[in-house]
């Protein structure tokens, strides 16, 4: 949370977002340009690089999209991105048997169209549920493009020549065809009347970054309107959240950087992880993110924190988790009894299990 936020941070989480899409379309690029124009535009650091995420506050959208967001129509913090894109990511990372993104951007190539994985992806995202919405990317590309840094679509698009927009135009109805095809009803986003029933498409260069300020704006704007319920937590509560990754990290031994969607996790927490035989029951020994750039010379590339609430990334360091999981339940017991969380992962467990024989 930055200084400047006011809002009631013990009810509302962060929406988590995933980022999905056939191979070299560009999902990789779009978090790092979405990364970059938050660090541009946090001067002050409101930027958190999270262990694993990236989170994005509300003034740092708002100012990124400019005069498309008024942060008086949001109560949401902002939005936490997963770092790790695709799809193998997006169905080992699981919360309480669903996915563990709450929404996600569907990134196509405006030239290449739909491939194998962007099929894949839309099974996957149908399959789950999750609310998305289709980044079409590398309008960059389409020849004669006259790139304008950062823009907003509309004001790029004004400044085409005819032919241009008319290729663009071409491009884009071929990807509302597609997704038409595979059912789902699409349209360009400014046209989209009711998200939960249309798909929106948002013209995108993770290049140039013309389009990103929309992007945000939509999917901020999907979430207010649609996941506000489902965003409220009780942020002091016991944390729960989901392996990311076990490494080993040197005077931590085995670590778990861990995605927190629900309560707080404390630095003198008892904990159960998942493991690949049985639950592992262990005490937290620190809970690590990352140093800001500024301050790593000889010190550890980590900071130890004493709390964290949820929605947030972190390295939870602590004895016993050479048999952890990557998609595994993390639960903190705190004044709950041990036996019923130990329950409670068993189940996700079997849970994971049975979606694995699955696939
Ligand atoms: P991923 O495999 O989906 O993560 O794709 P990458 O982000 O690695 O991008 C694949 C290639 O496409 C890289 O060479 C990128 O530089 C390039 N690329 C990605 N987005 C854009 C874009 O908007 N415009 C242009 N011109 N190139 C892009």
């Amino acid at each position: 949370m930055s200084d400047t936020d006011t809002r009631d941070p013990t009810s509302l989480r962060t929406p988590i977002v995933a980022v999905l899409g056939h191979v070299d379309h560009g999902k990789t690029s779009l978090l790092d340009k979405i990364r970059g124009s938050a660090v541009i535009e946090g001067e002050a650091g409101a930027i958190t690089q999270h262990i694993g995420a990236t989170a994005v506050p509300l003034d740092i959208i708002s100012s990124i999209a400019g005069d498309l967001v008024d942060p008086e129509d949001f109560d949401l913090p902002g939005l936490l991105f997963i770092d790790t894109p695709g799809h193998h990511s997006f169905t080992t990372l699981r919360s309480r048997g669903g996915a563990l993104a709450d929404i996600a951007i569907l990134v196509v190539d405006v030239n290449d169209g739909f491939q194998p994985q962007t099929l894949e992806a839309l099974d996957i995202l149908k399959r789950s549920q999750t609310p998305f919405i289709v980044a079409a990317n590398k309008i960059d590309t389409v020849p004669g493009w006259n790139a304008n840094e950062d823009e907003p679509i509309n004001d790029t698009y004004e400044s085409q020549s005819e032919r241009v927009r008319q290729r663009l135009d071409e491009e884009l109805y071929e990807i509302i065809g597609n997704l038409s095809d595979e059912g789902f009803s699409a349209d360009l986003y400014w046209r989209v009347q009711n998200f939960q029933r249309n798909i929106g498409v948002v013209p995108v260069s993770a290049m140039t970054g013309e389009g990103v300020p929309d992007l945000l704006t939509v999917m901020m704007g999907l979430s207010q309107r649609y996941m506000k319920e489902e965003m409220e937590i009780d942020v002091a509560g016991p944390g729960v959240g989901t392996v990311l990754e076990v490494k080993e990290e040197k005077g931590f031994g085995t670590t778990v950087d861990t995605v927190l969607y629900d309560g707080t996790i404390r630095a003198d927490d008892k904990i159960v992880v998942g493991g690949q035989n049985e639950p592992i029951v262990t005490d937290v020994r620190a809970l690590l993110q990352p140093r800001p750039l500024a301050e790593i010379r000889t010190e550890s590339r980590f900071e130890k924190v004493d709390e964290v609430g949820a929605a947030a990334g972190i390295k939870i360091a602590a004895p016993d988790l050479a048999d952890a999981m990557a998609g595994a339940p993390v639960r903190v017991v705190r004044d709950r009894d041990l036996d019923e969380v130990i329950e409670e992962v068993q189940a996700e467990l079997a849970d994971i299990a049975v979606d694995t024989a699955e696939e």
